[in-house]
């Protein structure tokens, strides 16, 4: 099984039917990148830039050490894609030995609903436009996608928009040479699934953040272990608000992918693809056991599956069932 799935790396992944799909490595570091090509990875489609930030007793990376790092990313994939998320610290992932006044992280009772994430970075707008400046420097070197974490509201979406053209402006009065990038928003929260429509106006992609996504539908806190049973991506309103901003991503002709847990986890391939996804982005380690599924399935057969599990109370035992019928089928 394990020399198989190594043999599996370079084989493109096609479903039956010859559907393309995009699976693509979730990376925390730029020496990460060699492992996500090495494990068959199309791409970067979430470097979670805040690991640069972190466990470093406060001081944070400034342009240049930020730039060097993105730059090394980009260069290590080759030409292909890299999809950075700007800094989304707060919550799970705080900053040691910033004053509280910086980050308010350990002095509010709900930090997953607090400071974090686009909001610290639109509270900080020097940080900010550090980060977006060494970000655009970076896609001279190759493609680089900037992905903006945890928006919410059309307001921080504005506010977000002119950081980057402060920084366009900044960078080509400079003469310093700088890349063109594609902008993509996470939906992670409801608010903004619901509001697709105005994500879409103004972003080239979208990129489903389901652990948050889940973690605020359900009013779950991933890190607090006493309600970690009722954390559940089969719960109905979870699939619901996956199939709606899928699809009307596609609707509209943009890019959508899922870089969340479930995109990486086989259990939901067949279920995600029957939503119309054709792009994932995972840890580099799942991305075979989730090519396998790929290379078994076939798109057109998978519109009754996706009927029966929005339909039912029981997703997860109906999407079971539907794979089981459907493989006896073929
Ligand atoms: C997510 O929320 O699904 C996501 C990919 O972001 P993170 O896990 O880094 O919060
Ligand atoms: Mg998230």
């Amino acid at each position: 099984e394990r020399g198989r799935l190594a043999r599996l790396r370079h084989t493109p992944a096609v479903t039956l039917d010859g559907e393309r799909i995009e699976l693509l490595a979730n990376i925390e570091m730029p020496e990460d990148s060699p492992g996500a090509l090495e494990a068959g990875a199309v791409g970067v489609g979430l470097f979670r830039s805040e690991f640069l930030f972190m466990n470093r007793a406060g001081n944070l990376p400034d342009e240049e050490e930020q730039y060097d790092a993105y730059r090394r990313a980009v260069e290590a994939m080759k030409g292909l894609p890299v999809t950075i998320r700007t800094v989304d610290i707060g919550a799970d992932k705080p900053l040691e030995g910033m004053s509280s006044s910086e980050l308010r992280h350990e002095s509010v009772l709900n930090p997953a609903l607090g400071l974090r994430a686009i909001r610290w970075s639109l509270s900080e707008p020097s940080m900010f436009r550090r980060q977006l400046r060494a970000l655009f420097r970076a896609a001279v070197h190759g493609p680089v996608k900037i992905l903006i974490p945890m928006l919410a509201s059309q307001r921080e979406i504005r506010q977000t928009l002119e950081n980057i053209a402060h920084v366009q402006r900044q960078l080509t009065d400079a003469g310093k040479p700088f890349g063109q990038c594609e902008l993509g928003a996470m939906i992670e929260v409801p608010a903004a699934a619901l509001t697709m429509p105005i994500f879409l106006r103004h972003f080239d992609f979208v990129s489903i953040g389901t652990n948050d996504l889940i973690q605020y539908t359900l009013a779950i806190d991933r890190a607090d272990e006493a309600v970690a049973h009722l954390y559940d991506p089969w719960h109905p309103a979870v699939l619901q608000l996956l199939h709606t901003t899928i699809a009307q991503a596609r609707a509209a002709g943009k890019g959508v992918s899922v870089c969340g847990e479930m995109a990486g986890d086989p259990a939901f391939t067949e279920l995600l693809l029957s939503m119309g996804l054709r792009s994932f982005s995972m840890h580099p380690t799942q991305i075979a056991s989730v090519k396998q599924r790929v290379l078994r399935a076939d798109t057109r057969r998978l519109a009754p599956l996706l009927d029966q599990v929005l339909s039912c109370e029981d997703p997860e035992a109906a999407c079971t069932q539907a794979l089981l019928t459907g493989a006896a089928a073929i």
